[in-house]
């Protein structure tokens, strides 16, 4: 059924963005993998809009980030974020947001640590998908087949035997070391293997109206935003998409609303107060959820994305939990797939992206009750011409300045976590900083992930880290470094070496001279011993234990 990938090394289901980038992470690394994709074709849905920093780090290590900026959100153009009563009348508050090429510039010029190596990005997600698709179908290594069902799912100490509901109906079984359940929200994979989803549960249903309206921002009035929301009964947000001609209107509905009856035209004309031409795209409903799944490992078969956690879009950090999820599991599977992964580190993946998914659900959570919070100061009354009418326009401006932010402010969320209950993590005592925090803190504690700094011009330290294990040297004597690489010769452990020397800013945000950085950009321990090495060295790889010396 596939070109050359008849025995598969991982077999992921679903072609979402999460199934993409995990099929491109590794067949980057030259693991052999198939992709296989239940519905025809690619998706054409407007959900994600926004790839966070660190997301758009880690498309940075694949080598996706200036592709993923050339297809997305025009460089110069505004990320502001509106609230007003519709798209004629005055706003009654903006938040302002950079550019890319403004942030690019703070990054630029920021202290060490402080920002991400790569600003955020807005691109729809079936521009991203189309685009991953593209990567993936080139990568030799990778099949991607569209039409293809998991339709069953066996496992034995070996292998995972699925069974693939082909396009002419055909049933055929496919073998493969491990299987990635990458398959959304109702996801086969955890259902059949048994694993709940713990949460609140859902938390609003709403519809989405995704159209094409090229003169929305000229007939406005308006320069380009990122979202406007409408302060009202329907709490409609209006989502510019990446090429500024698409948009998506969400509207909250009443369960057991029958969209079909509902007239689209008729409802963005409403909620616009503008009479467009527009061009409907997609018309449906939509439930946001806020749950997380139990186990995010059952023997050969792992969950991933949505499969594994679902949240309100508030805060935008479905896709991005996902990504992370990705990158974290393509290094580990490629590295026990090449033989210098010991039995440890595939445990380490619920260990360290389970927790994670529990506290951006947390942060979404957050977000939407920022939402609320300012949206409850609404009554008809804001829209009155009156002393009592500003009042009320003036207070609902301050909250939307306050609880907004929420969802649009939390560095710390993005970039803080750090993987706390991992075997793979030489853990450090001490007092830390607070890793659920909004704020971001910059910290290279293990188990963090690297602070970003630039070693050269234009060169950030995330620009050297390897596909294997790095060795970061801050002006560390080459005897200490030598104990690390001889101790990764004898355990087969890839490992690159990386010196910063005369920079005592680094050493000073790095805590110590020797830190070992994974693929995932994580810290994995850091310190000065050199009798630690080989210790080190087989906890990270999660070869302790196991006979692999
Ligand atoms: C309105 C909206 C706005 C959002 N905004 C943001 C945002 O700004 N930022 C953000 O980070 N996130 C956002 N999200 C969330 C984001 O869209 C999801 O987190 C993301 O789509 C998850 O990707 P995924 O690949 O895990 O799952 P999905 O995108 O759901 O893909 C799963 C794929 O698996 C396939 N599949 C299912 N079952 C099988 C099977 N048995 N065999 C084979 N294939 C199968 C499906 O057809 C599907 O293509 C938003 C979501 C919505 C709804």
């Amino acid at each position: 059924m596939t070109r050359e990938n008849d025995t598969p090394e991982v077999l992921i289901a679903g072609a979402g963005p999460i199934g993409l980038t995990l099929a491109v992470a590794l067949g980057q690394r030259g693991v052999r993998t198939v992709l296989i994709e239940r519905s025809p074709e690619p998706g054409i849905l407007p959900k994600m809009d926004l790839a966070n920093a660190r997301s758009m780090e880690i498309f940075g290590r694949l080598r996706l980030a200036d592709k993923i900026r050339e297809a997305g959100w025009p460089l110069d153009a505004p990320f502001d974020v509106y609230a007003g009563p519709s798209l004629t009348e005055p706003p009654y508050a903006v938040l302002s947001y950079p550019s890319i090429s403004e942030a690019r510039q703070h990054i630029a010029a920021a202290r060490p640590g402080t920002l991400p190596r790569e600003p955020y990005e807005r691109i729809s997600q079936y521009t991203l998908e189309a685009l991953l698709l593209d990567e993936a179908r080139a990568l030799p290594g990778v099949d991607v087949l569209f039409g293809h069902q998991l339709v069953d799912l066996q496992q034995d100490a070996d292998a995972v035997h699925a069974t693939i509901r082909t396009p002419d109906g055909d049933r055929s079984t496919v073998t493969a070391r491990y299987l990635v359940g990458a398959d959304g929200g109702n996801s086969f994979v955890r259902n059949t293997l048994g694993i709940n989803y713990s949460g609140p549960g859902d938390a609003a249903r709403h519809i989405l109206i995704f159209f094409r309206a090229p003169a929305l921002f000229e007939k406005a009035g308006l320069g380009p935003f990122r979202h406007y929301y409408l302060a009202g009964e329907r709490h409609g947000i209006l989502i510019a998409q990446d090429d500024l001609k698409r948009f998506a209107l969400h509207l909250e509905v009443e369960p057991g609303t029958d969209v079909a009856q509902l007239d689209a035209a008729e409802e963005v004309r409403a909620a616009l107060g503008i009479d467009l031409d527009i061009e409907l795209l997609h018309v449906g409903a939509c439930t946001a959820r806020l749950v997380v799944a139990d186990q995010y490992r059952a023997g050969r078969v792992f969950l991933a994305g949505d499969s594994a956690h679902q949240y309100i879009p508030t805060g935008g950090f479905g896709l991005n939990t996902g990504i992370a999820d990705a990158d974290n599991l393509a290094w580990k599977l490629a590295a026990v797939l090449r033989g210098w992964g010991g039995p440890t580190l595939l445990d380490s993946y619920h260990d360290e992206r389970q927790p994670v998914g529990l506290r951006n659900c947390r942060a979404s959570e957050y977000a939407a009750i920022g939402v609320r919070n300012w949206r409850g100061r609404y009554d008809p009354s804001v829209h009155q011409d009156t002393a009592t009418g500003l009042e009320k326009r003036r207070l609902l401006a301050a909250a939307f300045n306050t609880y907004q932010r929420r969802s649009h402010e939390q560095q710390g969320t993005e970039l803080g976590y750090r993987y706390s209950l991992s075997g793979v993590v030489a853990h450090e005592p001490g007092p830390l900083p607070d890793a659920d925090s909004p704020v971001y803190v910059p910290s290279a504690a293990a188990g963090s992930r690297l602070p970003h700094a630039w070693i050269e011009p234009e060169v950030s330290v995330h620009d050297r880290i390897g596909f294997g294990l790095t060795l970061l040297a801050v002006d560390a004597p080459p005897q200490l470094i030598g104990a690390f690489t001889d101790a990764a010769a004898r355990r087969g452990i890839p490992l690159d070496v990386v010196r910063v020397d005369g920079r005592d800013d680094l050493r000073e945000l790095y805590g110590a001279p020797l830190l070992l950085v994974r693929p995932d950009m994580h810290v994995a321990w850091r310190g000065y011993d050199m009798d630690a090495a080989d210790a080190v060295l087989a906890l990270c790889a999660g070869q302790q234990g196991s006979d692999q010396q």
